[in-house]
């Protein structure tokens, strides 16, 4: 599952969360509703939504570029982190839960703050970089088919500033990276991307367990 940090057990997940977690009502109420549809799992974890959040923050992000909206949790979450000038892009194939993330970002105040493209994300990128966007985003984030990893990332690192950050979802895979019995095309696209990421000289690096691993690569 990657609704939670991964290798902690329930008890110590929930110390974390009892003695750290300052989730908005907003996206409290937003993950509960989440919770009850098929793709529970595609939820990314309270304490990452709040860990990026503090990121952005911390290094005055103002811009946000998205890979994957799903029910807008990341949006919200990055989007209340913002000054009010802000501005959050985010791009998803799927139309299927485009409703609930707007209803949740009217609710919050942002949705001004919000651009939604529906489309292939591969088009969407390519569009911004003919706009003219190339090197205007402060902070991206992947989640979305493991397999265009790599292009969504070539895509990201012209898009976010020297000194911009790219985070990457999911590259822990639920372990499943460091069993070398499991050659599914997921898996093993992930463990090649984590692979040519460790020696890529464009970007620092850290890989962190926080949720279902995520990995932060600061633009050089
Ligand atoms: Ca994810």
């Amino acid at each position: 599952m990657s609704n939670r940090s991964i290798g902690l057990d329930d008890r110590l997940y929930h110390y974390l969360l009892g003695h750290s977690l300052r989730e908005p009502e907003v996206l409290a109420d937003l993950r509960a509703e989440t919770a009850n549809l098929p793709e529970a799992n595609m939820q990314i974890a309270p304490e990452q939504g709040q860990f990026m959040a503090l990121l952005a923050r911390l290094m005055g992000a103002r811009r946000y570029l998205e890979i994957g909206t799903f029910t807008g949790y990341s949006a919200l979450a990055i989007a209340l982190a913002l000054p009010e000038d802000g501005e959050v892009v985010t791009l998803d194939r799927s139309a299927q839960w485009i409703a609930t993330a707007r209803r949740y970002w009217e609710r919050a105040g942002v949705s001004g703050r919000i651009r939604l493209e529906q489309g292939e994300a591969q088009d969407s990128l390519r569009a911004l970089e003919r706009n003219g966007e190339t090197g205007r985003f402060d902070l991206s984030f992947i989640d979305a088919d493991k397999t265009s990893y790599p292009d969504y990332f070539e895509h990201c690192l012209r898009l976010v500033r020297p000194g911009g950050l790219i985070l990457i979802d999911n590259t822990l895979w639920h372990g499943r990276v460091a069993d070398a019995q499991d050659s599914r095309d997921n898996t093993r696209a992930i463990r090649d991307f984590n692979a040519a990421l460790h020696h890529d000289e464009r970007i620092d690096l850290a890989l962190t367990p926080i949720g279902d691993g995520l990995t932060l690569a600061r633009r050089r």
